[in-house]
């Protein structure tokens, strides 16, 4: 079997300080975790920016940049900004950070009901975004939180603002959205393109369960407390550890980690960044 890609989300827009201390929030700390997730096993790391001062989800520019390039000093994995934003942030706000081209980005291909918000992506700022992406080189990863977000994200090709092998990752167990299941993780597989990759982001306890099974099933796997503070019932997590059961969980079941070279290969990248 392919080796596993282990992608790490550490930061997220939700968890703060309070809930757990080891969620890393300035640029210095989200660098500072990276390091030790490379060193753990993790070839993808997902950026989202905080603002400093009061922790919450930040579009600036400026922020996106720091961490960006303070990554790609100091690791060698591929960097994956998220382009989402939360209920009104309009598409200028969520397509700047795209300038720093970096390998791959995130791309959810329709809006969702998230607990207290809507999650809200027209099919307008859908192409918008892909259509920066593609004109940027940088590969999507098509955010799925729901069976017909597939059929979006196809749509995206037959326009040309896609190109294939398309990569998919499913967010699962987050209420509103689809529920993390084995038969729903076998439904999203079964509905995708066959040439076309994917991990799982279970939400919360879902981490674990849906994890196990895409190693189990070819797909790859996304952990972090972006989705899940933590490690077990009542014992918070640090991205790290949770990146590191992975790799032992993925071993024992004779499945090989990928290193982010070899996980830019099976992803196909384009804006391959060696430096
Ligand atoms: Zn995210």
């Amino acid at each position: 079997m392919e080796k596993l890609i282990i992608t790490v989300a550490p930061t997220g827009s939700l968890p703060t300080k309070k809930m757990t201390p080891h969620v890393p929030i300035t640029p210095e700390e989200i660098i500072d975790t990276g390091i030790r997730c490379e060193e753990a096993g993790a070839s993808i790391l997902h950026i989202h920016a905080r603002n400093p001062v009061d922790e919450s989800a930040s579009t600036d520019y400026a922020l996106f940049r720091e961490i960006y390039e303070g990554l790609r000093e100091k690791t060698h994995m591929i960097l994956q900004i998220s382009t989402g934003g939360r209920a009104g942030m309009a598409y200028e706000q969520r397509c700047e950070r795209l300038r720093l081209k970096p390998e791959m980005a995130s791309l959810t291909t329709g809006s969702v009901n998230f607990p207290d918000s809507v999650y809200e992506n027209s099919p307008a700022l859908i192409e918008a975004l892909a259509s920066d992406m593609s004109r940027l080189g940088i590969k999507p990863e098509m955010e799925i939180f729901d069976v017909s977000m597939i059929s979006n994200a196809l749509g995206l090709v037959d326009k040309g603002l896609a190109e294939p092998p398309l990569h998919f990752d499913f967010v699962m167990g987050l209420r509103g959205a689809i529920p993390a299941s084995i038969e729903n993780l076998v439904l999203l597989k079964n509905t995708i393109p066959p040439d076309a990759t994917w991990t799982v982001a279970g939400i919360g306890p879902a981490q674990l369960t849906m994890g196990v099974h895409a190693i189990l099933m070819g797909g790859h796997v996304r952990v972090g407390l972006e989705d899940n503070i933590y490690y077990r019932r009542g014992e918070l997590a640090t991205n790290e550890g949770l990146v590191e059961r992975v790799v032992r969980l993925s071993r024992e079941l004779g499945r090989e980690v990928a290193d982010a070279d070899e996980a830019r290969k099976i992803l196909n990248l384009r804006n391959q960044d060696t430096g």
